[in-house]
């Protein structure tokens, strides 16, 4: 391995539980922190110890918590400019970086198109990519030594690698040794959505939430899922791929081997092929197919109708299966929402299993800068065991 191994800045379970729950959550009283972890108070001062010492954690000026309520308490909490991240997310024709600070707030945001979109080439350009976002400001470049990427596809998280994406070559890259190479940080690898699912998880939309699900559409069909409190990743690094779940078995085939999947009927993709099919216009793009359809035309409509029922089914089963609190719904194909919303309302209604679809659904737009983020958050638990 080449890549350079940082070691978790905490081991213990006390130092792991307090720095948790203090990213997550600055300032909290010891009395706080103490509660929240069910460790007892000398047990916070002793895991804190050390975090204070390396910088990582202040406290603040005393703060009386009532008149006349005994000793004032002195909150910790995080201190952000300790540690830089920097996130990168891959998308099919850009790249777009991020630094964020230790509470994940985004600092500084940098972006390049892709040429060519080969392993070797597109490494290269994260590489460019890195060194402008540490440029920035002195303080990045001495104070960063991790790096996350986000990718579509199927990654193998624990190697580092892509074993498969839709980019054009991608097969078994060794993506983090490569960029550590050029980089010389210690750099992890995921699952665009999957680190999107855990970014919402700890800073978004699904805090504090035991079960939590978010749902992609758009270029593809793509979807994260929080149990118990953790990303669900799936004896074999697959799960939750509410995408290829079959909702047609007389469907169309889909690019996976499989029938009928969610994203073989509602990618924009499949969207525009079933447009191009419907009104015989084989030249058309997907805005002039999305014009047709909110210009009225009865093919177009009803390939929106179609991909939304699709998703819609695949939501519920999601639901079904997982009861999750929350649902959030994100992508590129909010845009087109108009056409196709209310079928994927309506479908999950009918189809959610009784009490499950008390289950919210809620629309986030997120620019392609929260994806560079949520790669930089998921990098940020590399200061854990
Ligand atoms: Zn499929």
């Amino acid at each position: 391995m080449l890549q350079r191994q940082a070691r978790p800045l905490v081991s213990a379970p006390a130092e792991t539980a307090i720095l948790s729950l203090l990213l997550a959550e600055s300032p909290l009283s010891r009395v706080e922190l103490a509660r929240r972890t069910g460790l007892s108070s000398t047990a916070v001062t002793k895991a804190a110890r050390p975090l204070i010492d390396g910088g990582y954690l202040h406290e603040l000026p005393p703060k009386r918590t009532a008149p006349g309520a005994g000793r004032p308490v002195n909150p910790l909490s995080v201190t952000p400019d300790r540690e830089f991240f920097v996130g990168v997310k891959i998308s099919a024709d850009a790249l777009y970086g991020t630094v964020c600070d230790l509470r994940s707030r985004p600092r500084v945001h940098a972006s390049r198109p892709l040429g060519d979109r080969g392993p070797v080439a597109v490494c290269a350009l994260i590489a460019e990519l890195v060194d402008e976002l540490l440029d920035a400001e002195p303080e990045f470049r001495a104070r960063t030594r991790h790096l996350g990427i986000a990718v579509s596809g199927d990654v193998d998280r624990p190697r580092g690698s892509v074993r498969y994406s839709v980019l054009p070559g991608w097969h078994d890259v060794p993506l983090a040794d490569m960029v550590a190479r050029s980089t010389g940080l210690h750099v992890t690898v995921d699952n665009d959505v999957k680190a999107l699912t855990v970014a919402e998880h700890w800073f978004g939309e699904g805090i504090g939430t035991e079960y939590f699900a978010l749902v992609t559409i758009g270029a593809g069909i793509g979807s994260g899922i929080v149990v118990n409190g953790q990303l669900l990743d799936g004896a074999y690094g697959v799960a939750g791929e509410m995408g290829h779940i079959s909702v047609d078995l007389a469907g169309p085939r889909c690019h996976c081997g499989g029938t009928g999947c969610v994203e073989a009927i509602a990618s924009s993709d499949a969207v525009l092929g079933a447009i191009r099919r419907g009104t015989g216009r084989e030249d058309l793009d997907f805005d002039g197919a999305v014009r047709l359809a909110r210009d009225g035309d009865p093919a177009a409509r009803e390939a929106f109708v179609r991909a939304g029922r699709a998703i819609g089914a695949g939501i519920a089963t999601l639901v079904s299966l997982l009861g999750p609190e929350r649902v959030v719904v994100t992508g590129e194909g909010l845009d087109t929402y108009d056409l196709f919303g209310a079928h994927i309302r309506e479908t999950y209604e009918a189809l959610c299993f009784k009490a499950a679809a008390k289950c919210p659904l809620t629309l986030r737009p997120l620019p392609w800068e929260e994806w560079a983020r949520a790669a930089a958050v998921v990098s940020v638990q590399a200061l854990f065991p």
